[in-house]
């Protein structure tokens, strides 16, 4: 008989999510990191990286279509975006449903990619579209040094320390903000202000250094994240974000989403009062 397996992700020394583990698909260290992928019995495929959950099977859809819907909706052009991080390919998937021209994916970690590739078909499933081209690097470099220009940014990244740090820091979103575009828009996964108040508030200022009160954040129910409430912050430039709302393609794109729509997207930026104490 085989024992059973649990699988705990530790939030700091008190607290933590637990799943019953039918399977380790794989595990691997990579230049940057610890890969785990393991098949739960609730949850379906989960990836952790460094022994955190960066999706599951029945709950990354919440994720994904947040990190994009929201943006895409309120954008004025869809030519280019770009993603940094998200090597799953769960935010590619969301964004070749929409007419971009071209999407860049620029994530630090090859074996990210080729391990979703292999194990996780349900999110790297938009890696052969023509629009994708995936660059393997760093990020915070690309930002820095890039000379093209984007309707769209995405930060998809793991949390702020180690090859992720860069990602949350003010010269970060300056760059970000010149690669922009003069109606673009930038999102970043931005933690969760229950177990990593700091690190959301450190996500919100420095974006806010660089896109000032054009800086807002939103909520989205992720049950398998640290708390299962997670936020989001946006960074837009000369539009107005509440105004303007794409009626023809979320008609075009509502069938798709099993979290995402039009009453979400009024409702996500409604902060509870604690985060608005938090934000003050
Ligand atoms: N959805 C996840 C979450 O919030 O838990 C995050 C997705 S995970 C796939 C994030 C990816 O960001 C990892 O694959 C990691 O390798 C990548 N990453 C971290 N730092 C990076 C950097 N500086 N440049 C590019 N990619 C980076």
């Amino acid at each position: 008989m085989n024992p059973e397996m649990w699988f705990t992700e530790k939030y700091g020394n008190d607290a933590g999510l637990t799943f019953k583990v039918k399977n380790v698909l794989t595990t691997q260290q990579s230049t940057y990191q610890r890969l785990d992928i393991i098949e739960t019995y609730q949850y379906g495929r989960v990836m952790l990286l460094d022994g955190l959950v960066m999706l599951t099977e029945k709950d990354e859809f919440v994720y994904h279509e947040m990190i994009t819907a929201p943006a895409v909706m309120s954008l004025k052009s869809r030519k280019r975006a770009l993603i940094i991080g998200g090597g799953d390919g769960g935010t590619v998937r969301e964004l070749i449903k929409y007419d971009f021209e071209k999407i860049i994916e620029v994530e630090i970690d090859n074996v990210v990619i080729e391990n979703s590739k292999k194990f996780l078909d349900f999110t790297a499933c938009g890696y052969n579209d023509e629009r994708v081209e995936i660059i393997i690097g760093d990020g915070v470099e690309f930002v820095k040094n890039t000379n093209e220009k984007f309707d769209l940014v995405i930060i998809d990244s793991t949390d702020p320390f180690g090859a992720a740090e860069g990602l949350f820091s003010g010269q970060f979103y300056t760059n970000v903000y010149k690669i922009l575009n003069d109606d673009g828009i930038v999102v970043a996964q931005a933690e969760n202000p229950y177990y990593s108040p700091d690190w959301f508030l450190k996500s919100r200022k420095n974006m806010q250094k660089a896109f000032g009160s054009n800086t807002l954040n939103y909520c989205a129910f992720i049950p398998t994240y640290p708390s299962g409430m997670w936020l989001f912050s946006i960074g837009y430039k000369n539009i107005n974000l509440h105004n303007y709302f794409n009626e023809k393609l979320y008609s075009i794109n509502s069938h798709t989403y099993k979290y995402y729509n039009r009453q979400i997207h009024e409702a996500c930026f409604a902060l509870p009062q604690f985060v608005l104490e938090l934000i003050k």
